[in-house]
This record gives structure tokens, sequence and C-alpha cells, in this order.
């Protein structure tokens, strides 16, 4: 086969994989949208079913001899070229793949699936000793995996390396502590503010068929293709990508809470426009996927909060949601609503957090998980841990296990290295919104009139047509002209706390 050849048979073997993977993405959906209870033990046959053979394809031996007779040849000669690109990638995947044993693979299977029902149980019984062991065996074989993978410098080099490529854990630690240093008295300065908002605007009637017409409006708005797409009811909201033409999106309404299902709708819609600007000729390609965890949540973040919790979009919005939850909100001024909706309250869910103080939710999880990946720091003393840090950042001791270290999914499902995404995606998503400001005169106007399609086209031009072109700190440069840092979403939260709570902070540079 000459070298063209045999990139073809790499491209359509990475394809069949995806679409494998995509059959798997919609039982996945379906189980969390309409399967019956009694068809879960059924369902987890065909996931992993498919999860085996898609892990056969990705590790089969002709993948290995496609890649070793296209590198080196002229193909690729060009690394901008798009054959270089997605050569690069498929390999670094390829590497991953085949360094994991077997064993390995299928123990943590095993061992995540029946640790995160041991998880459920004892955080509805706020009893850690009974998940204790398997929370032993998920950090033991997390730390097989990451000397499987190998590392140059700290073991969570290897798990992050699967969510965030080419990041290291130096580097979070590195922007991470900026933030702390500045985030921290900022918090504190709000928390002594004398103005607090008026949350019970928040917590009215607000019927949930009213919700899903607002809801579904505010994501056609900012540029969500129903035609491409859909809006389902989840206990946990996702967002998942099926394939080019197809990207589904989920909330839950709360019929005494305003919040929680329309910025989770901006929130999912926002992973969806990314989903629906890929590049779909290259679908199942690195080219046609997404370029890191951490970008993807940018893109949520971006919507979320960046636009959908700042004024110009409510100065649009607000009238409409007005007429349309006339028992609610008639009579309720527009700056006691931005302000409701814009609380900074120190508290115990991380997922509940608002969008200062979430971060500090993920340093301390990030804080926690190098202690558990180096050895420092043993599952066992993981509770107390957990409340010594908790009091300090927070100045709040958890009541109980379920608002405390149990609260998350993410280490029982072995999920180590996936926490620090949420806030690389913050930060990430402050620094793309001060350059799209830049490079968009009057984008401000654009959202006071509802119209968000040069921020969505900008968007689809810069981040989500280049896929995996470039590693997300690369890609951040480019487009920013800086590596990621700190200092755009610390402007950004102060700019917006100065307004509402009267907060000054010391500039430090
Ligand atoms: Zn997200």
């Amino acid at each position: 086969m000459t070298a063209v050849e045999s990139y073809i048979e790499l491209i359509r073997r990475t394809r069949e994989a995806a679409t494998l993977g995509s059959c798997a993405s919609v039982l996945g959906w379906d189980e969390r949208v309409y399967m019956p209870r009694a068809g879960s033990s059924f369902r987890g046959d065909q996931m992993a079913l498919l999860a085996k053979m898609a892990h056969e394809m990705s590790i089969a031996p002709e993948v290995g001899e496609a890649l070793a007779a296209v590198e080196g040849s002229d193909l690729v000669r060009d690394p901008e070229t798009d054959a270089a690109v997605n050569v690069r990638e498929i390999r670094r995947a390829y590497d991953r793949s085949v360094k994991l044993p077997k064993a390995l693979v299928e123990e943590l299977a095993r061992v995540t699936t029946r640790a995160q029902q041991a998880w459920q149980e004892a955080r509805q019984a706020n009893d850690f000793p009974s998940f204790r062991p398997w929370l032993e065996k998920v950090v033991a074989l997390k730390r097989e995996e990451a000397q499987a993978v190998g590392f140059k410098e700290h073991p969570y080099d290897a798990l992050l390396d699967e969510y965030e490529p080419g990041t290291t854990a130096s580097e979070i630690k590195q922007v991470f502590a900026g933030l702390s240093a500045e985030l921290v008295p900022l918090i504190s300065a709000i928390s002594e503010s004398k103005r607090k908002p008026d949350k019970q605007i928040l917590q009215r009637d607000f019927p949930v068929e009213l919700q899903k017409v607002f809801g579904t409006s505010a994501a056609a708005a900012i540029g969500f293709d129903f035609s491409a797409g859909r809006l389902d009811v989840t206990t946990h909201p996702f967002c998942s990508g099926i394939g080019p033409g197809d990207c589904r999106i989920t909330t839950r309404y709360n019929p005494r809470f305003f919040n929680e299902s329309l910025f989770g709708i901006l929130h999912e819609a926002g992973h969806g426009l990314y989903e629906q600007g890929l590049d779909p000729e290259h679908f199942g390609a690195p080219l046609g996927s997404y370029c890191s965890l951490g970008i993807h949540e940018s893109q949520s973040r971006l919507w979320e909060n960046q636009v959908g919790r700042g004024r110009p979009f409510w100065e649009h919005f607000f009238p409409r949601a007005q007429q349309i939850f006339v028992d609610a909100l008639s009579g309720v001024k527009f700056d006691d609503f931005y302000f409701a909706i814009n609380e900074v309250k120190p508290s115990f869910i991380r997922v509940e957090a608002d969008e200062a103080t979430y971060n500090l939710h993920i340093i301390l999880r990030f804080e926690l998980e190098l202690g558990l990946m180096s050895g420092d720091l043993k599952p066992a003393d993981l509770p107390g841990a957990w409340n010594e840090k908790f009091s300090r950042m927070f100045d709040l001791t958890p009541p109980d296990e379920r608002q405390g270290f149990l609260q998350d999914i993410h280490w029982s499902m072995g999920g180590i290295g996936y926490f620090p995404t949420y806030t690389l995606g913050n930060l990430y998503a402050a620094q793309f919104m001060t350059q799209a400001r830049r490079d968009l005169e009057g984008l401000e106007d654009d959202f006071r009139r509802g119209d968000f399609l040069r921020l969505k086209t900008w968007l689809n031009e810069k981040i989500h047509r280049p896929g995996r072109r470039w590693r997300a700190n690369d890609l951040c440069k480019r487009i920013t002209g800086k590596p990621l840092g700190h200092k755009a979403l610390i402007h950004h939260l102060r700019d917006k706390y100065a307004m509402l709570y009267g907060t000054t902070t010391m500039i430090t540079g």
C-alpha cells in the first residue's frame, strides 16, 4: 500500500470506530431520557458489547501498521496539513490505548461500575466506610494506569492527558494559584458587602410549560439549531453530540426556581453549538472532533455566564420573561432581577455554586486529587482533608458527607483529572470573550437586540471548525495572543460585582 492508501485506510477505520461510538451515544441518551427502568440490565449488556468492540477497533494492529506507513511519508511532511494533524492525533490516542494492559482496562470497568453503586448508596446514607474500599481500589487502579501510560513530572499528568491533551498539573497549579490569590479576597469582600440581592424573586411559580417555551427560544436565539438537535428532560442535564446533524441536549425543570433550567439550557446549548459547529466532512477524525474538555466547557460557560448572566442579554430577554411569567415577574425591577441571578454566596454543593465561588470548589478537588495520585493523601484520610480545606477556603464546615466529599460522582467513575477542566473552561471562556469583544465592535449592542449571530460565527470560525488542529493552550494563544491566564476571568468578575455589590479589591498588576 502507498502512504496515501494507508492514510485512507486509517481514516476509514477511525471513522468506523467513531460511528460505533455514536451508536453507544444514542443508547446512552435513550437510557437517560426514555428507557424503562427494567431495561437497565440489558442496556448494560448492550453498552458493554459496544465498548468492547470499540476498544478492539482502537487497538487493532492494522491501525498501528497504517500509522507507521504514513508517518515519515511526504503526506505528513508539512505538519500543518490536514493529514499531518489527523495522523498526529490518531497516533496519540493509539499509543495511549495500546499502553494500557487489557486486564487493567477490564478491571477498571468492573470496579468503577460497582464503585458507582457503592458511592450512590454511601452518599444517601452518609456512610463513607462502605465506600472506602471501593475508593481505595479506584485510586490504586488509576495510579497503575498513570504508570502504564507514563509521565514526565507527576502521575496526574498521565490522567489529565486523556481530558486535556498537552496540559500538565504544574501548568494548572500555576494558573489556579494566580486565580485563587485574587478570587479569595474578592469573595470575602462580597460576603462583607451590605448589599444583598432578593433571591426570592427567582423562587416563585414558574410553570414548567412556560419555562420550556422560554428556554427553547433562548437556545434558538443564541443559534442552537433545532432542525439538527433536540431538547429533552433528564435528572442530570447533559449534551450528547451524536454525529453530523444530530446533537441532543437535556435539562431539568424546577417549577419554583427560575435559574435551574434556563441557565442549564444555555450551558448545554453552548456545548451543543460546539458540536453543531464541528466540520462534518471530518466526522470521526481528529479534525472533526472537539479540542479538549476544557475548551468544550469554555463554550458552555461562555454562553451560560459571559453572555447569559450579562446585562445586555437580559436587556433583551427580561421584558420577554416578564410577558411569559406574568405572575412571578410583573412588577419586578430589572436591576433587582439582574442582581438576583448574579448572587454570590459560598455554599456546599459544587453544581449549585455561583460563577465566582464555583472555582474554589474545583481548586479544592484538584489539590486533593494531586495528593491521591502522588500517594501523599490516603483515600482513608480524604474526609478529614476535605473538611479541613473546605473550612479554610469557604469558612463553612460541611454538615455531613453528602454535602461534603461524597457529593460528586467523578471519583467513583475513575474520573480523576476531570475536575480541573471545569475551571479551565471558565478561564478560557473569559479570555475568548475578552478577545471577541475586541474583534467585534459593538457586540453588546447586538446582544441588546437579541442578535447573537456575530459571536456565534466568530466561535464557529476560531474554535469549532479547527477541531483538534491545535492543543488547547496553542488554540488560546492563536486566538487571544496569550497563553491561558487568570486575568480575564478576574477582570470579568471584579467588574461585574463592583457594580452589584459595590466591591473594590486591590488590582495586583
Ligand atoms: Zn458543561
